[in-house]
């Protein structure tokens, strides 16, 4: 039975990962921080209902000690290092956390894999980020780089530390640069679940309005679910690698709100309203990946499209908010 060691499994795309690798007969190894908060933050793993299917492990990224210590013990065969400061809104308000945990708690993972397992594979969780201030029309692994956040920068330090341990010490580390990919799982601070939360409390009269910031900005958007089979697809390939994961399509803010809405037959003008706060101190107007390497050599194509993926997460949050009214709760404020 392959043992794998996933960083980040209590986020979207760890649980996704964890259930992918499970049904293939994984032992599945979870880094999860220490919180006070530790009752509801496996959460995703139990509506994905794996949570007794995974063992949990006390770990942080920022602690190369207690990083050395778990893949002493556990040995995987695979690590995947998926934890991060994800957001970039907040990077601009926390840019040394953000490059603490997103870059160099990447070389402390690989620092710990060097020391301690070298022969395990090794994935990166890079993001089209990176790209920025885009250099070609569609991004693929060639496109030059141009960060325009804390977490893009940091995210770059990491992606060429996994590339420099790949050609210095011959690890097999990839990296997989993923542009967006949401889910139900997806944070509700991100711009795809903050919509389909905010249709779903408006077509149940929780809410009359939904604030959002720059709607002209345009993301290449995937389902996390399909983007995970791509993250254990490059660890099965004989040499590691980077590679883009995209599909090829994108789409605008605005466009994206006209989908979700549309889906409970609403008109998203009548209820999106713009707010200067929520702009970004520099904006990453649009993105749009060639996974063609990725198609050519893993055989990997994205299986669902922009409006399924919609539909999936607005009936989700729709039978949230739902229960949660049968059950007498309030759920979590709007962001
Ligand atoms: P999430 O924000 O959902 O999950 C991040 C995970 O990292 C959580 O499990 C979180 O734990 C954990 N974490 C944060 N800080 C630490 C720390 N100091 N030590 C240990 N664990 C920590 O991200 P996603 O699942 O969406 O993304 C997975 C990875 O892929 C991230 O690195 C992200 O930056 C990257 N990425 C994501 C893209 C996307 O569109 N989703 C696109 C490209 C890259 P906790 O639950 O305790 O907060
Ligand atoms: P990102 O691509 O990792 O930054 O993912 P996000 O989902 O956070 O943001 C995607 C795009 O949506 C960015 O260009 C944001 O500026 C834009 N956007 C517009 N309004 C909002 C909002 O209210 N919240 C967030 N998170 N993004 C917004």
């Amino acid at each position: 039975m392959p043992t794998a060691l996933i960083t980040g499994i209590t986020g979207q795309d760890g649980a996704y990962l964890a259930q992918f690798l499970l049904r293939r007969g994984y032992r599945v190894i979870g880094l999860m921080r220490r919180s006070a908060s530790s009752d509801v933050i496996g959460e995703r793993l139990r509506w994905l209902r794996i949570l007794d299917d995974v063992e949990l492990v006390d770990g942080n990224l920022t602690d190369v000690s207690n990083l050395v210590r778990v893949v002493q013990q556990y040995k995987p065969d695979e690590v995947y290092n998926l934890a991060a400061q994800s957001f970039v809104a907040t990077s601009w308000h926390q840019p040394l956390l953000t490059g603490t945990v997103t870059g160099i708690g990447a070389a402390n993972m690989l620092e710990a894999v060097r020391i301690s397992h070298p022969q395990a594979r090794f994935y990166q969780a890079s993001s089209s980020e990176m790209y920025g201030l885009i250099q070609a029309p569609m991004q693929s692994e060639r496109t030059p780089f141009y960060p325009r956040s804390p977490y893009a920068a940091a995210k770059l330090y990491a992606h060429w530390m996994t590339v420099n341990y790949r050609e210095s010490f011959g690890m097999h580390a990839s990296s997989g640069i993923l542009f967006n990919h949401e889910s139900p799982l997806r944070g509700i601070e991100f711009v795809t679940r903050k919509v389909t939360d905010g249709v779903a409390r408006i077509k149940l009269g929780l809410a009359d309005s939904l604030p959002l910031g720059n709607l002209e900005a345009r993301r290449d958007w995937g389902h996390a679910r399909d983007y995970v089979r791509a993250m254990w697809l490059m660890l099965q390939q004989d040499q590691a690698d980077d590679y883009v994961i995209a599909t090829g399509r994108n789409a605008s803010i605005r466009d994206l709100c006209r989908i979700a809405f549309g889906h409970v037959g609403l008109d998203p003008d009548a209820y999106v309203t713009t707010r200067s706060d929520l702009l970004r101190p520099a904006e990453v107007d649009v993105l749009l990946g060639d996974a063609s390497k990725a198609r050519t050599r893993l055989g990997w194509t994205p299986e669902t499209s922009l409006e399924d993926l919609v539909a999936e997460m607005v009936e989700a949050d729709l039978a949230r908010h739902s229960l949660a009214a049968r059950q007498g709760r309030t759920t979590e404020p709007e962001r």
